[in-house]
């Protein structure tokens, strides 16, 4: 006979040790999202509009969580299953998961999936799953830049020379993987968008849109496009 929620109620309680470990996340939540704990920059995100960084940057008092710090869970359940490979396969071995890096200077935090060794050398792995449509542009045109960009930034924090992309079709696991090594003019134009975009938070300006209208692809996406094209700030 099924239990009443009466019956229930005994072993599944709303007690103190919830209440305690519901306040230790809320405590760590918010921890998590104070301006001194994040990043200002990303570098999964240097390659979108400077104006869409800035108002991130102006965001940051918000009680929303850095995307740096939010894992979307069907990667994380990839990257699980390839860190998993990567403990049992002969010829790899996991140096770190999850590996943290950062630049205090121009104020930037990235996190390297793994770092594996390979070869005998130290080698920086981000997984990525993708659907069918995503996962032939890539088989056909190679990395998306932005995957790319986030990649030499994390090698140049990390001072690790060698970075593979594993790309993942969710649909069926078939994967592709690419060797993306260090490119200074890269770093260096990166680390001038850093920069302009520090003066601009200075001075509490907001730089002019990348786009005419707001159809572009990144405006469609972009999490500011009410704001960023609203008459009064035109
Ligand atoms: S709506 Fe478009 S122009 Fe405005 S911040 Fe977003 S991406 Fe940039």
């Amino acid at each position: 006979m099924p239990k009443s929620n009466s019956d229930r109620i005994k072993f599944v309680t709303e007690d103190t040790l919830s209440n305690s470990f519901t306040e230790l996340l809320d405590k760590e939540f918010k921890r998590k999202s104070t301006p001194e704990s994040r990043s200002i920059f990303c570098p999964s995100s240097m390659t979108e509009c400077d104006r869409r960084l800035m108002y991130r940057v102006y965001d940051l008092k918000s009680d929303i969580p850095s995307h740096c710090f939010k894992y979307e869970s069907t990667q994380v359940s990839i990257k699980d299953r390839w860190l998993h490979y990567f403990d049992v396969f002969r010829g790899i071995k996991i140096l770190e998961e999850n590996y943290r890096v950062a630049d205090g200077y121009l104020n930037m935090n990235g996190i390297i999936d793994a770092v594996i060794s390979f070869d005998d050398s130290p080698v920086a792995a981000k997984i990525y799953g993708l659907d069918n449509t995503n996962f032939e542009k890539i088989k056909e045109k190679g990395a998306f830049k932005k995957h790319v960009v986030d990649m030499i930034l994390n090698l140049w924090m990390s001072d690790i020379n060698d970075g593979i992309l594993i790309y993942e079709n969710k649909n069926n696991q078939d994967y592709v993987v690419l060797h993306v090594t260090p490119y200074q003019p890269i770093v260096e134009s990166m680390k001038k968008k850093c920069l302009d975009l520090l003066q601009y938070k200075m001075q509490g300006l907001i730089p002019q849109r990348c786009y005419d209208n707001n159809d572009s692809k990144e405006c469609k996406v972009c999490e500011y496009k009410t704001k960023c094209w609203k008459k009064e700030d035109s």
